[in-house]
């Protein structure tokens, strides 16, 4: 029996009861219709378009896997289409010749007869993306999974010089405030890197940032990174005070639990009277750190740390950003948080 005749049949038994009441009698109360609740697919169906990063364009037999059972290739426009008999989370493979594999998830509602799964994959050509770069600069050659801020982060410059009380090596663990101001250049330098680099870096995710500045009161003693929840970058100019810190330091923190792997939750910069206004890179170098870049994997401290990049970087001397950063920053900011080797989302991530 379909549907049409259910309706009809439902009418005729209304009106037959109705119709047979006579003068004088109790009206009968009118059934009340059943509340209409959508009817539970009995198939759950995906359609999507895988797409390269980087090279764009669509991607030709890809081999898109959801869950141990159901695959489909994609035609000549990247579109495919898969049927799936159970709601429910899965992980999803796809496969495709001449790029990363890419693993990521999806989550089918029950109610949902269809969703939809937009993917796109990382170019195995070394043209468009070189994963040894990625790896040193993005992942401490691989070793871990990428950090990054998953909110626009604030930006706090502080107007007074800090002199530096307690120093181990290039980092002032604690310093004071003094009365005397910051020099011009480094306020406008790292307000220039703000404004024009951070969205450079990061695939234009990261701009429009919100810069405030700061000045602590004289005397007060602050100790490094102790604030690295806040969702801010402090960005601090350092005077050697009675240690012989002389460096540039960074400290910035990722949460590696709660709500998202991988998300930077607030930093602090020191810079100091080495880094003269003719010094952009530097402030470029260190507020690089603070959006997730890493310095080649080589140890700390000698003199290839910096100089050994597998391709042009920002975090080799003398800081100009190149077109590997640009590149790899925006794949960097808008995959997931704590993405892995080479192209795993983490898990519970469905971004597209
Ligand atoms: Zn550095």
């Amino acid at each position: 029996m379909n549907f049409r005749s259910v309706v009809l049949v439902t009418v005729v038994l209304y009106a037959g009861a109705c119709g047979g009441s006579g003068g004088g009698s109790s009206p009968v109360a009118p059934t009340t219709p059943a509340p209409s609740t959508p009817a539970t697919p009995t198939i759950w169906t995906v359609n999507g378009t895988i797409t390269a990063w980087l090279k764009g364009g669509s991607v030709t037999n890809a081999n898109v896997s959801i869950g141990n059972t159901a695959s489909a290739w994609t035609g000549s426009n990247g579109a495919f289409t898969v049927q799936i008999d159970q709601p429910g989370t899965y992980p999803v493979t796809i496969e495709a010749p001449g790029f990363h594999t890419s693993n990521s998830e999806i989550e089918i509602k029950t109610q949902s007869a269809f969703t939809n799964l937009f993917r796109k994959v990382l170019p195995a050509d070394t043209n468009y993306f070189d994963l040894n770069f990625y790896d040193h600069v993005f992942r401490t050659n691989g070793t871990t999974g990428t950090k990054r801020w998953t909110t626009t982060p604030a930006v706090e410059i502080w107007t007074k010089k800090m002199k530096c009380l307690v120093a181990l090596g290039n980092l002032c663990l604690q310093y004071e405030v003094t009365a005397t101001p910051t020099p011009i250049h480094f306020e406008s330098l790292t307000r220039a890197v703000v404004n024009i680099d951070f969205p450079q870096l990061t695939g234009n995710v990261i701009s429009g940032v919100n810069i405030t500045t700061k000045s602590h009161p004289t005397g007060t003693i602050l100790n490094f990174a102790s604030e690295l929840t806040s969702h801010t970058i402090y960005v601090a100019y350092m005077t050697r005070g009675s240690t012989s810190f002389g460096g540039a330091s960074y400290a910035g923190t990722a949460s590696t639990g709660g709500n998202v792997a991988g998300q930077i939750t607030g930093s602090e910069i020191h810079l100091n009277s080495y880094f003269q206004a003719d010094k952009v890179g530097t402030y470029r170098h260190e507020l690089a750190h603070a959006l997730g870049w890493n310095h080649p994997s080589v140890a700390a401290g000698s003199l290839t740390e910096y100089d050994s990049m597998p391709r042009r970087s920002v975090m080799e001397r003398p800081g100009i950003i190149s077109s590997w950063d640009k590149s790899h920053g925006a794949i960097l900011y808008t995959r997931p948080a704590g993405s892995a080797s080479p192209d795993t989302d983490p898990t519970g991530s469905s971004v597209q």
